[in-house]
């Protein structure tokens, strides 16, 4: 605890002298120092922290260290000081500051080019999937992919209906019961019931599967900490195999954002943000970020045929050399944008180099029922050259600039790259082509 006085000043002291202090407005006080003079005393108050103080006679400011400073008491009169005290009881989870800059602020309305978003989860939509579909063609995006959850009991069967309602737009992805390959011969069954999703109803992906460091999710439970089956499992083998085979790439969400492994204190740059998400805050005993990582590279190597879309940008935005390497090394390995563009935004300009070089290996994707101005902002990310703005809800202290894409590379991004790994998202970009007005 600091010393305080009555008055709520810090308590000054300096040997063999006599401080007296006084309140000069809110956040200052003014402090007398008299001692022998001509001569340098420590002036302490321990424990006292973000002080900055001014020498008034000698009209110079002194930097405040660990609880003291070095100060001159002047040949004829005693120190004269003014110590400035932070306001006391701002806290970091209220603290909202109002940017007076203002700068020009670019309305992106729909996306320049058509989109393929193979990223999704709309059996969550409270809305009838026709609705979506006018939000698709208002938005200038021709295809959706909707992963359903095993782990809450959904079947590819029901993504199937779902995207029946908007045949060749919404395209299903096949939901995996991942406890299979516990048992005997499960993956096997696995490996069947992949073909027949494609087959009886057009699966074309393998909907997102998570491991946030326990292994894949089980239905219905979470992931299973007792026997938990990583991506690299021999155990599922036989459905990889499977995967690669049918050319079907899997959407893989595999960490999280760095900030969520690292201690949840003052020095976490996601301090607010994970206080409002617990649950993205890394719980004891799971593996760290690069251990899952790592064992969902082991998988690629054993199975080059296989593609896998890392969601999120392999949870490994904030190191685009990291997933750049990755890249590099995995030539089945895709990273695919959700949820992310706010960690684009923050270094726009090494991300779009990044997004230059990589336009072939990247996929754009949104996460769970995303709303009209959630997409609208991920194009103004994309797309503007805007300055310091702010996203929605915005939990982190920097603002967002646009990168300023060029065409070619939006294209790719946006749909060029999904209509190779996706051949259905390919025609529906062709159908698109043909019924659009364009929205600006
Ligand atoms: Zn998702």
């Amino acid at each position: 605890m600091t010393a305080r006085t009555s008055s709520g000043a810090p308590e000054f002291r300096a040997e063999g002298c006599t401080v007296s202090t006084e309140p000069y407005g809110r956040h200052a006080h003014l402090v007398t120092v008299d001692g022998p003079r001509g001569e340098q005393v420590l002036l302490k108050a321990p424990g006292w922290r973000h002080t900055v103080i001014t020498d008034l006679v000698r009209k110079e400011h002194l930097t405040w260290g660990e609880g003291e400073v070095m100060i001159r008491i002047p040949e004829g009169r005693a120190a004269w000081l003014m110590a400035f005290t932070p306001p006391p009881e701002v806290s970091v989870f209220d603290y909202a500051p109002t940017p007076q800059l203002r700068t020009p602020q670019t309305e992106v309305s729909c996306a320049r080019f058509p989109v393929v978003d193979v990223h999704a989860h709309l059996t969550l939509d409270e809305e009838q999937p026709g609705q979506r579909l006018g939000l698709m063609r208002e938005l200038n995006i021709a295809a959706v992919v909707t992963s359903s959850f095993a782990d809450r009991g959904e079947t590819t069967a029901g993504s199937a209906e779902l995207a029946r309602a908007a045949p060749g737009r919404l395209l299903p992805a096949a939901t995996v019961d991942w406890s299979s390959a516990r048992r005997r011969g499960g993956a096997e069954r696995m490996a069947e019931s992949l073909a027949s999703d494609v087959r009886e109803h057009g699966a074309v992906l393998i909907g997102e599967l998570h491991d946030k460091g326990f292994g894949v999710d089980d239905p219905g439970t979470g992931p299973v900490p007792e026997d938990p089956l990583f991506l690299d499992d021999p155990r599922l083998d036989p459905f990889w195999e499977a995967a690669a085979a049918l050319r079907l790439p899997a959407i893989v969400h595999c960490g999280d954002e760095l900030a969520a492994y690292e201690p949840w204190d003052s020095r976490n740059e996601a301090l607010v943000r994970l206080f409002r998400k617990p649950w993205a805050r890394r719980r004891p005993g799971s593996l760290g970020h690069g251990e899952v990582h790592e064992r969902r590279d082991r998988l690629l190597k054993r199975f080059p045929g296989l593609t896998v879309i890392a969601a999120h940008i392999d949870g490994s935005g904030e190191r685009l050399d990291t997933v750049e390497e990755r890249l590099r090394l995995h030539p089945g390995l895709f990273v695919e944008l959700g949820a992310c563009h706010h960690v684009l935004a923050r270094q726009p300009r090494h991300a779009a180099r990044f997004l230059d070089r990589w336009r072939d290996r990247v996929v754009f994707g949104g996460d769970r029922v995303q709303d009209r101005a959630t997409y609208r902002e991920q194009f103004r990310v994309l797309e503007s050259d805007d300055d310091a703005f702010h996203y929605r809800g915005r939990q982190d202290p920097w603002p967002a600039y646009g990168l300023a894409l060029p065409d070619d590379v939006l294209r790719a991004v946006y749909s060029g790259t999904a209509a190779r790994l996706v051949p259905a998202a390919a025609e529906a970009l062709i159908r698109h082509e043909e019924e659009r007005t364009p929205c600006r």
